[in-house]
């Protein structure tokens, strides 16, 4: 009996001893990886711009993604989420810090496509802006996870040849490594299915908002980049912010054979020419600062194309 007992003891121990073992070498993995996860975030944070357009308005730039923050009497204001939640959350906390308040009330998509619309649930207090054709277009593409998820998966594999291709903190390695996050992010929000906040204060041709110090205008383009791409201007502040209807130079980006569309477009440049004389400053929907040579020539390209 008594040897038993001392057998016993041994075997709990031993048992014990196994168990503690075990934990230690599964546990050096998670540590590795929890260790590798900090340091990655902590050279995201590091890669994150914070560019301050004027008093009231700072623009955090991250890669592609580019969510401007705008201070108003009633409230923060913000233009577009970017294409993740973890990220989209950073961003938040830098705009919180810079602002010192957090009364957001209203976001902004400048057209309904997953890098402008992935962190709107960031904001889950707040009433998201966008064109009526926003919501449906934000189904079609979530309509297959599968699918999104692999091309997701391959953007991801994309970049982690640049990366590998590329010498390390140099500046090619760091839109490689940007890029990379943003989609990784992406993928890991499709894969744990984090649900889309849609545009709740949808508007067909026109909207505007006041907020006490400044308005908000803002004017459906017509099908074009996306099929709910719209153009905000603030006359307050001379800013326009135009989505990703144009880039550099005025190139315009027209997705498929949208021309069907060809009244509202010179309705919108008419919008546009009443306001150019008081623009200071335009924003593309990835945070490129663009003239007021790119928008002239946007016009006349648009214009040409409404004409032939
Ligand atoms: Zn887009």
């Amino acid at each position: 009996m008594k040897m038993n007992r001392i057998a016993m003891k041994f075997k709990v121990l031993s048992s014990g001893l196994i168990f503690i073992c075990i934990s230690i070498l599964s546990c050096s993995n998670p540590q590795q990886t929890a260790l590798e996860f900090n340091k990655n975030d902590h050279l995201i944070d590091s890669l994150i711009v914070i560019k301050k357009i004027n008093k009231k308005a700072i623009l955090v730039l991250f890669g592609s993604d580019a969510v401007t923050a705008i201070k108003t009497q009633k409230g923060i204001v913000v233009i577009d989420a970017g294409i993740s939640k973890h990220l989209t959350s950073k961003y938040r906390g830098i705009i919180e810090k810079e602002f010192q308040c957090n009364d957001f009330v209203y976001v902004i998509n400048t057209h309904c496509h997953p890098d402008h619309y992935g962190g709107n649930s960031v904001f889950y207090e707040t009433k998201i802006i966008g064109q009526e054709n926003g919501p449906k277009e934000i189904s079609e593409q979530g309509a297959n996870n599968e699918k999104t998820k692999k091309s997701i998966s391959k953007i991801v594999e994309e970049y982690e040849w640049q990366l590998k291709e590329c010498k390390i903190n140099t500046q090619k390695w760091h839109d490689a490594f940007t890029q990379k996050t943003r989609y990784d992010n992406a993928l890991t929000d499709a894969e744990m299915q984090i649900p889309i906040k849609y545009p709740d204060m949808i508007f067909s041709d026109s909207l505007q908002i006041d907020m006490g110090d400044m308005k908000f205008e803002m004017v459906y383009f017509g099908k074009c980049h996306s099929n709910s791409d719209i153009l905000i201007y603030i006359p307050e502040l001379k800013i326009l912010f135009s989505g990703d209807l144009f880039f550099k130079y005025g190139r315009p980006s027209i997705n498929g054979s949208q021309m069907k569309d060809k009244e509202k477009w010179e309705n919108a440049i008419i919008w546009i020419e009443r306001r150019i004389t008081n623009i200071d400053t335009i924003i593309s929907g990835h945070g490129e600062l663009l003239s007021i040579d790119d928008l002239i020539n946007f016009n006349r390209n648009i214009k040409e194309r409404c004409f032939n």
